[in-house]
């Protein structure tokens, strides 16, 4: 049966990633965060000192570019796939406050977005691939067979990403959360290059009030339809 191209753009902590990574599984495909490689280019202009009081030294972030090495690679214990900044494995810290309070002030920056863009076209080149992010659907691949865009409340968002952090004993507010989720989704539609929207093909998905099995079973069906379409 031939493969298809799933692209899942949408919001902050809409969930995205845990339907893609499951969906992928199902489907036997690759799956690819590319919100985890926004943030290792983050992390990496903060162990430089790029980042000053929220200000992103972006002339001297941009020729440093080259040399930032990032990789997926399995854990061995669990099989999913982890963050590699240039050889060591970043997986945990990219996910903390530091990181998400920076991340798209760099996500921002025009150059950072070619490189990674270019990475991701090259790793959807033969299709079998359910990538998640901002801008799949609309710039890097426009053309793919089946597109979501994921909403909820932001209160709903924060409320997830809370219990997540605490879960992961980060020491953290509700309203600090929340105030994160809302000025990224901010920053992420109205910035120039590549704002978040939703593409004119993509199907919207409200999850604010769904709980995950239906979300899944619903998009599963969604694949499948395509998929077997495609003959
Ligand atoms: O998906 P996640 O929340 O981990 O993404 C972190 C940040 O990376 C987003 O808030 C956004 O600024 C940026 N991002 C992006 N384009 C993508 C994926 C993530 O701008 N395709």
């Amino acid at each position: 049966m031939g493969k298809i191209t799933i692209a899942i753009d949408g919001y902050s902590s809409t969930g995205k990633s845990t339907i893609a990574k499951r969906l992928a599984a199902t489907l036997n495909y690759i799956y690819v965060d590319t919100g985890a490689m926004y943030r290792a280019v983050t992390l990496f202009a903060l162990n430089h000192g790029l980042i000053t009081d929220g200000q992103v030294a972006a002339d001297t972030l941009i020729p440093k570019l080259k040399e930032i090495r990032l990789k997926f690679l399995p854990n061995a214990e669990t099989g999913k796939s982890e963050m590699y900044l240039n050889g060591e494995n970043v997986e945990q810290e990219i996910r903390t406050m530091k990181v998400s309070n920076q991340v798209s002030k760099v996500a921002a920056v025009k150059e950072v977005r070619e490189m990674l863009v270019k990475i991701q076209q090259e790793m959807g080149k033969d299709k079998g691939i359910v990538m998640d992010g901002r801008d799949i659907g609309t710039v890097v691949f426009p053309d793919a067979e089946l597109k979501l865009f994921m909403t909820a409340s932001p209160e709903t968002r924060a409320a997830r990403r809370y219990k997540e952090l605490l879960e992961k004993g980060e020491e953290v507010t509700y309203p600090e959360v929340l105030q994160n989720v809302q000025e990224r989704d901010r920053i992420d539609s109205t910035r120039t290059e590549s704002p978040l929207r939703k593409a004119k093909d993509a199907i919207e998905f409200d999850n604010s009030d769904m709980g995950l099995e239906e979300q899944f079973e619903r998009i599963h069906d969604f694949a499948q339809r395509v998929i077997a379409k495609q003959g």
